[in-house]
């Protein structure tokens, strides 16, 4: 093709080893999609023994570094600048795609945020290698060591693997939500390489001034979701699920029909062009179970769906199904709850080991 210019096949594959993720930080702390990252990252590197290599950049990133190691790092690749406190894509990617070129990693795993997809293509282009983007599952073959990066496609209608054979690193930005966050083992050992660089000024075309924080749900987190969706009718439904949602100490979510009628702002639509959540409980209010939305719900641990249509698409992902008017269904589930709270807690009765005469 003319005036493309295709990056030569790596001649011996073998050269490059470990898996790299990149852990995002926000605040000085390490965000979600990073230990997302460090879950997958630590599981392909242990089933071809190899070493899952954790890229860290900061201002002062001891802690994390720390952190991460307790997570299962099993190396911390860190740079440390004062201007490195926020992310900033052109020293950002300058750094990581250095350490690339000199440690050669197999596979690299960035989370696919809003800096992680700016900061992926940047570190590709720099080092001559693709990005699958936006994957929901990684996989890596254990004799060949490819990585086997899958991601939806045709509206999410379809799973496409995508195999990196002859190019190095094998990079891929994953979708935050969908992988379990490890648990953290505190006695866990690595090694952290942490060196201090100077930025140089060309780099810092940007000036931060201040950081304003704009009020967004953070579906990701919470424990609690109950969404509401186009059965609501009407923007006013959208108090109806708040009430739920906040008896229930969770968040309220929303399908993107919802949204796009300006029932609910942006920030709570869950789904392929939304946010993923994984929580204990996940409420579907009048929603049809479109696969876009399951998308973005589907790994949640509980699932109950209110819907007058006893065969929407919803009930084949529900635990619990409730075919009834949402309008008479939620204010009795309202009640019920309510009612709960204010009973008193289950008294335990210790009872006596000794067998009875
Ligand atoms: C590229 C692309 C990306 C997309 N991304 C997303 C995304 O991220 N998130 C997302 O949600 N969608 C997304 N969509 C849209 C998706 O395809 C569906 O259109 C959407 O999820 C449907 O929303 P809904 O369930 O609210 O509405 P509907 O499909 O209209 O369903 C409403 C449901 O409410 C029920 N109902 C009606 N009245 C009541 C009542 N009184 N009580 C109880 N139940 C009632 C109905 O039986 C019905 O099942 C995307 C689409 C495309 C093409």
């Amino acid at each position: 093709m003319a005036g493309i210019k295709f990056a030569a096949p790596v001649a011996d594959l073998n050269e490059y080893k470990n898996v790299f993720v990149f852990l995002e930080t926000r605040e000085d702390k390490l965000m979600r999609p990073a230990l997302e990252m460090i879950g997958v990252g630590k599981r392909m590197a242990e089933k071809v023994n190899e070493k899952l290599v954790c890229v860290l950049l900061g201002g002062d990133i001891k802690d994390q570094a720390k952190e991460a190691v307790s997570y299962g790092c099993d190396i911390v690749l860190g740079a440390e600048s004062p201007v490195l406190s926020t992310y900033r894509t052109l020293p950002y990617s300058h750094i990581i795609s250095d350490f690339v070129r000199q440690e050669k990693p197999n596979i690299f795993l960035i989370p696919a945020t809003r800096n992680g997809r700016d900061l992926a293509s940047r570190i590709a282009v720099s080092c001559q290698a693709g990005v699958t983007a936006d994957c929901t599952e990684l996989d890596i073959e254990q004799d060949t060591r490819i990585l086997s990066a899958n991601r939806p496609t045709y509206g999410e209608s379809m799973l496409a693997e995508i195999l990196c054979r002859k190019h190095r690193p094998q990079m891929a930005t994953a979708r935050p939500g969908i992988f379990p966050v490890p648990e953290r083992i505190k006695s866990h050992r690595g090694e952290i390489r942490i060196k201090e660089v100077t930025v140089d000024k060309s780099m810092l075309k940007k000036q931060v001034l201040e950081f304003r924080k704009k009020e967004v749900v953070d579906l990701t987190a919470a424990k609690v979701v109950v969404s509401g969706g186009m059965g609501l009718g009407k923007p006013q439904g959208f108090s109806l699920i708040g009430d739920l949602a906040s008896e229930l100490d969770g968040v309220v979510g929303a399908t993107r029909p919802s949204v796009d009628m300006g029932w609910i702002t942006r920030d709570h639509q869950v789904g392929q062009t939304g946010q993923t959540v994984r929580p204990r409980l996940y409420l579907a209010v009048g929603i049809s179970g479109k696969i876009q939305h399951i998308m973005g719900m589907k790994n949640s641990e509980t699932i109950v769906s209110v819907n007058t249509d006893p065969n929407a698409e919803i009930t084949k992902y529900s635990d619990y199904v409730i075919t009834e008017d949402l309008y008479k269904a939620v204010p009795v589930l309202l009640e019920e709850i309510r009612k709960l709270k204010k009973s008193p807690p289950l008294q335990v009765q210790e009872t006596s080991s000794t067998p009875a005469q």
